[in-house]
């Protein structure tokens, strides 16, 4: 989809990832070419916060995020959150994360998950920084933690749950925290109960991401997400709101815009 009059911000990649090694450039222009004028691209550890730094120095539409996400805190170290927040002065770094908590998988040590997001929330806190969220399987959990961090931080911009799949209730309690809901293309998977979810939120409160090269849009479920593939998310959004789609992506960079500073 080639629309000139669109502009959109594709708040949540990881264009770090080994699937973009070999085409960077060209996702990058396709991008450009959909729309999507601004990409912020979200570390996972220290190591993937570097490269994600790397891109934004080399593409001046690639935004940064640092962190460290909850599936990657094997061998982390207090230390390793100083390095965080080295990496975190860089002048395109527009946010904290990914982090948070995965209780998904069966094995995962849910008390390091616990003490490491606290590590960040603290950072953020000091840093001034918005906070990116990875929340699955860990909802009680989580509100307890962001709410703790809240009470203590009293930041009126808290951050954004990224890939939201949850409840209205829940999503109120998010919002009512301050923060931003972000969504993907899996609002347009069959029968998502998210579309309905969506009519409830207050526009002012919505992003829409990618998560790129994870979790494509139904048209290409299987293959590489890339940034380019949004539109079909703003598309979704578009039919859901019942407004068009250059006020979704008007309405959803004015919010990416407010939140990130940008
Ligand atoms: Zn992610």
């Amino acid at each position: 989809m080639n629309n000139p009059k669109l502009s959109i911000i594709d708040t949540h990649a990881h264009m770090d990832a080994d699937e973009f090694a070999l085409d960077c450039d060209a996702v990058i222009a396709r991008a450009m070419e959909s729309g999507v004028n601004r990409i912020i691209t979200c570390g996972t550890g220290v190591e993937s916060s570097e490269k994600v730094i790397a891109l934004a120095e080399k593409y001046s539409q690639v935004y940064a995020a640092v962190g460290i996400h909850p599936q990657e805190i094997a061998g982390v170290l207090q230390a390793d959150i100083s390095r965080i927040a080295e990496l975190a002065k860089h002048p395109k770094v527009v946010a904290l994360g990914e982090m948070g908590l995965d209780f998904h998988r069966p094995n995962v040590d849910r008390n390091r998950q616990i003490q490491i997001l606290k590590w960040q929330l603290d950072l953020a806190n000091e840093l001034k920084l918005p906070v990116i969220i990875h929340n699955r399987q860990a909802t009680s959990e989580m509100i307890h933690i962001l709410n703790d961090w809240i009470t203590k931080s009293h930041t009126q911009s808290p951050g954004v749950i990224h890939c939201f799949q949850e409840n209205i209730t829940n999503a109120r309690i998010f919002l009512e925290m301050g923060f931003y809901l972000a969504f993907g293309g899996y609002i347009g998977y069959p029968n998502s109960p998210l579309q309905e979810i969506i009519k409830g939120i207050p526009e002012n409160r919505l992003l829409v991401e990618t998560d790129c090269p994870y979790l494509p849009p139904q048209k290409y479920r299987g293959k590489r997400n890339e940034p380019a593939y949004i539109t079909l998310t703003v598309e979704k959004m578009t039919e859901i709101l019942g407004t068009t789609a250059e006020q979704v992506g008007k309405q959803t960079t004015e919010n990416a815009m407010r939140l990130f500073k940008l």
